[in-house]
């Protein structure tokens, strides 16, 4: 029997399961060893915490993160081929990798298992966005435990929104939301070699570590809405954009002949208490 140490190379793993990438599932495979060790890393230390990777594929990083020392890692995949091709990393686990096949968008990960939870993925860019907005709604609802960190891998302009600052062309409702909630960091970007086959686009990987509100936190969806309407109109002055809410603007002291980048994470959760 295999274990950890001693399994086959990956691109076997896919040849016997007939692995071929299917677009449509966003399927753009980490075959390097040292990258998926990488972005095991860049979680931080994973003694202990119980580990969530959405996508496993043919299990590359999954290896990674149950060689960093993860206490278990629960593997969420949609296509069966790559459940199918999983099943000897599973036995090499020996009790360690717990998969479940499903759909991501619809599975509650805060249902699979107890807190510390870590999130550590190479998302299918398709649905990377609205994962992660689920995510941060749970962390919102049930508090920093839902999920303690995550790291994930996102075409790098959709990083380079999430980590965006104020007065930026790439700040936006994501750098609002996303900052709010946790503190995000890029930690490194990959070029479209790394990935088998590569995408057209480039990627990175960003860090977010879940925050602990303090005071009276403002609802989700009047945060999402509020954003929605501001960067809706980006280019108009919040007088504008934010017309239906100027009871807050003023109540909040903001000159209305801002705009929407011009207001910081602060600014929108101020506006977003008064209106909740
Ligand atoms: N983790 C692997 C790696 O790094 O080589 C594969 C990453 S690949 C970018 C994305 C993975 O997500 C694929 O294995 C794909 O089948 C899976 N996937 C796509 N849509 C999914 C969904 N809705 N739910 C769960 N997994 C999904």
């Amino acid at each position: 029997m295999s274990d950890l140490h001693s399994l086959p190379p990956l691109r076997e793993v896919i040849a016997a399961h007939g692995l071929r990438a299917e677009k449509k599932l966003g399927q753009n495979f980490l075959l390097d060893q040292n990258l998926t060790d990488k972005i095991a890393r860049s979680a931080g230390d994973l003694t202990g915490a119980h580990v969530i990777e959405i996508g496993p594929g043919p299990g590359g990083l999954t290896r990674s993160l149950l060689r960093a020392g993860a206490q278990k890692v629960w593997a969420v995949e949609y296509d069966v081929r790559a459940v199918a091709a999983l099943q000897d990393l599973q036995t090499a686990a020996q009790g360690r990798l717990e998969i479940v096949q499903g759909d991501a968008l619809e599975t509650d990960l805060m249902a699979l298992c107890a807190q510390p939870r870590v999130i550590v993925a190479n998302l299918p860019y398709n649905i990377a966005t609205p994962l992660l907005l689920g995510w941060l709604r749970q962390i919102r609802m049930q508090g920093a435990g839902a999920y303690q960190s995550m790291s994930l891998m996102f075409q790098k302009e959709v990083a380079q929104r999430i980590t965006a600052q104020p007065g930026s062309k790439s700040y936006g409702r994501l750098s609002v939301m996303a900052g709010w909630l946790c503190d995000c960091r890029k930690v490194f970007d990959l070029p479209p070699s790394a990935f088998t086959p590569p995408p057209k686009v480039k990627s990175s990987i960003v860090h977010f570590k879940s925050r602990v509100l303090e005071g009276d936190a403002p609802a989700f969806e009047v945060v999402e809405a509020l954003t929605a309407a501001a960067f809706g109109q980006r280019r108009k002055m919040i007088r504008s954009s934010l017309r239906d809410y100027m009871g807050a603007v003023e109540a909040c002291g903001l000159d209305p002949a801002l705009r929407a980048e011009d207001l910081s994470v602060a600014d929108y959760i101020r506006l977003a208490q008064i209106l909740t």
